[in-house]
């Protein structure tokens, strides 16, 4: 995911779980026996519940250099559509973060998706797109200028929660983050309630994203196939009567 001699931005939402990403590649970096860089940055969308200002005396402190970057087409955007979805927000945000990291000269990006957000993503696919798929932990953008990585994969809310509190990070506040009635929040309630009795279900999910059958899934592509699950693990085969 990091190698030596990467120039990493972070990409510092304001909330907990990027704030906790930061400070692990900050103690990553102290301990690794690799080199790497690390800048912070933070695109205004228009959408921030209070000022930005402990944010940037945080990163101060921290030593880390911090770009905060006023996205102009969000704020038309906003302006123009109200309404907009989340589709065409991180859209506009994924064009700001391109334009961000090639001025800052990086050659990684890195995200604050923690488990939490895997597991979403991977039930949203399957139950309302028709597609077997999460968020990918490491990828690069289109034309490859950038490593994508999502370093928080196995970091559980709860965590990020529990870390930002006993540290007092400085948090900013999404105006999204209130939005209620949501797919995402019905998904995060299905999940916590199963929780209550199934504590290991988020677990397990993730464990599943690493542990395809394809060969006991519907992808044409694969019927058919002796693969090597399949060799240990043969179908029954029933009786002809
Ligand atoms: S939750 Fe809000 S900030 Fe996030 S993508 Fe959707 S509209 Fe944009």
């Amino acid at each position: 995911m990091i190698r030596d001699g990467d120039r990493i931005a972070v990409a510092v939402s304001g909330g907990k779980d990027s704030l906790t990403l930061l400070e692990a590649l900050l103690a990553l970096r102290q301990k690794a026996p690799i080199e790497f860089s690390l800048t912070a940055f933070t695109v205004e969308q228009g959408k921030f519940l209070r000022p930005v200002e402990p944010l940037r005396v945080h990163l101060e402190a921290r030593g880390v250099p911090w770009v905060y970057y006023h996205d102009i087409p969000s704020f038309r955007l906003l302006r123009e559509q109200p309404e907009h979805g989340c589709d065409l927000c991180s859209r506009y945000r994924r064009r700001a973060v391109y334009e961000i990291a090639s001025g800052l000269g990086a050659n990684v990006i890195a995200f604050g998706h923690t488990a939490d957000d895997f597991c979403e993503a991977f039930l949203r696919n399957a139950l309302f797109t028709g597609k077997l798929s999460a968020l990918p932990p490491v990828a690069h953008s289109r034309d490859r200028q950038f490593r994508l990585i999502r370093p928080l994969l196995y970091v559980t809310e709860e965590m990020t929660s529990a870390f930002a509190r006993a540290l007092e990070l400085p948090l900013v506040p999404c105006g999204c983050s209130q939005k209620t009635g949501t797919v995402r929040e019905r998904i995060r309630g299905m999940l916590a309630e199963l929780e209550k009795e199934y504590p290991t279900v988020k677990q397990n999910l993730l464990t599943a994203m690493g542990n395809l059958q394809l060969e006991r899934l519907l992808d044409v592509r694969y019927l058919g196939e002796q693969t090597p699950a399949m060799a240990a693990d043969p179908l029954p085969v029933l009786p002809a009567d």
